[in-house]
């Protein structure tokens, strides 16, 4: 599950549509910033694991500030997906939950607290996350398409280019036994 950023795919939909949370006072453990919730989904062809994963990116930090991990379908999706009915890989994979793989920061249980009560209470941020999810995976299943073609391509125009070599040739002997 390779999990790349939306605006990698989705440039223009990414600057419109990702939500930033701006704390204009400390909150809940949380300095006063801008957060920034930029959204990566799975870039592995044919996958359909139908999960975010959020990094939190601040105005006054380099480093990203925190990995959560989303899946909005139920239980008995994961479960059907993991071959598991096992209560922890499917909370693993559903969350909101810290990703255990990467890398946080002393902040990282204050945003997702934040992500979890903020964002994901919104039914049309939810709906939202689903359509970009929708547009990475064509884009994701799109550009292996785009690859054949030009392969296509690139055979196509070797065929026209030997055709027309062949064509110059028959005319210079034409000419030649013309003469
Ligand atoms: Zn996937």
């Amino acid at each position: 599950m390779p999990y790349e950023l939306f605006h990698n795919y989705c440039p223009d939909v990414a600057e419109r549509e990702t939500r930033t949370v701006t704390l204009t006072a400390p909150q809940n453990g949380l300095p006063a910033d801008a957060y920034g919730m930029l959204e990566m989904y799975c870039n592995e062809p044919g996958c359909d694991c139908r999960r975010v994963f959020f990094m939190v990116v601040a105005k006054r930090y380099r480093e990203p500030l925190a990995y959560v991990a989303y899946g909005w379908e139920s239980r008995k999706f994961y479960a059907r997906w993991m071959r598991s009915d096992a209560p922890r890989d499917i909370e693993i994979l559903q969350g909101p939950i810290l990703n255990l793989a990467s890398p946080q920061s002393k902040y990282a249980p204050a945003l997702l607290r934040l992500i979890d009560q903020v964002l994901l209470s919104d039914p049309a941020y939810i709906e939202r996350l689903k359509r970009h999810y929708q547009l990475f995976r064509d884009a994701v299943e799109g550009k292996s398409v785009g690859i054949a073609d030009r392969r296509l391509h690139a055979a196509e125009r070797k065929r026209v280019l030997a055709a027309k070599m062949r064509e110059v040739q028959a005319r210079r002997s034409q000419k030649r036994r013309a003469r």
